[in-house]
């Protein structure tokens, strides 16, 4: 019993991507639904229980798991395009599967539940970035991210043009564009990583999906809190932590508080244990 206990929200994760992968799978008819949620909702609830049993590299372990599935299985072999531009194109086309299904589950209506919890768990583009070197920001935050909104149109006018002058073979040109935009992302990254010393620097101020995820994430049920009481303002959690969050602060006005990626590293590191 006591070790059910521990295991609690493992199991509680694992069973509501089981939910998830039934429903559709029974619904869209489709038992590609009950493979590609139940293979998701292992590996994060396989992460839950490094992460319990302290293991440094849980979180890594799920990045893997899931953003290599996503980008070699679904992206390269199954020629799904599930970055952005797939969005819009299967939203255009008025059908709810793969690209707009992944999109709500994980990047919109998700995060209402577990905030940016896709960017530090799941994306594959971050899943290499942050093999590289600047895991904690050491310059102050730069005031460009407007970017991010000229990225998000300029995908949303890319696929649009598609439709307007009726493209040819579009399953194709997405394709393409799969792997072109995918290239580009990781060239921008690293570029950006190098430059501006700090991992993350493509999401802080590049990445188009960020238009959903950081107002949805601004309501996120699940959030990291600072026991007050306990919080001696030793600072250390600011420092550790690679999207600048001041997660001292407990209200949805915190600092960079959309930004959070749930990495845990502030938790990790606190000494009062007080988050
Ligand atoms: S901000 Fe964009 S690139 Fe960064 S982890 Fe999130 S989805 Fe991936
Ligand atoms: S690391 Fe812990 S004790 Fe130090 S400021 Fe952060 S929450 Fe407070
Ligand atoms: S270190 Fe803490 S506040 Fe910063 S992104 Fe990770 S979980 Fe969020």
């Amino acid at each position: 019993m006591k070790r059910i206990r521990a295991y609690f929200y493992p199991i509680i994760l694992f069973i509501v991507f089981e939910a998830v992968a039934v429903t559709l799978w029974l619904t869209k008819h489709n038992l590609f639904y009950l493979f590609n949620f139940s293979y998701i909702g292992l590996s994060i609830s396989l992460g839950a229980v490094l992460y319990i049993r302290k293991y440094k590299y849980a979180r890594r372990i799920v990045q893997l798991l899931v953003g290599l599935y996503m980008l070699v299985y679904l992206g390269l072999i199954c020629r799904e395009n599930m970055q952005i531009e797939g969005f819009w194109y299967y939203l255009f086309t008025g059908v709810f599967e793969a690209a707009t299904i992944h999109y709500a589950i994980a990047k919109i209506f998700g995060p209402l539940l577990f905030g940016r919890g896709w960017c530090g768990y799941a994306c594959w583009t971050a899943m290499v970035l942050d093999f590289l070197p600047y895991k904690v920001p050491s310059q102050p935050r730069k005031k460009i991210g407007w970017i991010r909104y000229v990225t998000f149109a300029a995908s949303l006018f890319f696929v649009a043009a598609l439709f307007v002058f009726k493209a040819a073979d579009m399953e194709r040109i997405m394709f393409l564009a799969f792997i072109i935009g995918n290239a580009a992302y990781y060239g921008t990254g690293i570029l950006l990583a190098f430059l501006f010393k700090d991992n993350r620097a493509f999401c802080k101020y590049i990445c188009p999906v960020t238009v959903f995820l950081k107002p949805m994430s601004y309501y996120s049920l699940i959030r990291v809190k600072c026991d007050r009481e306990k919080c001696v303002n030793c600072g250390k959690c600011r420092r550790v932590c690679p999207m600048d969050v001041d997660v001292t602060d407990n209200s949805r006005k915190r600092r960079n508080g959309t930004e959070c990626i749930l990495c845990m590293e502030c938790v990790k590191n606190c000494p009062k244990n007080a988050l």
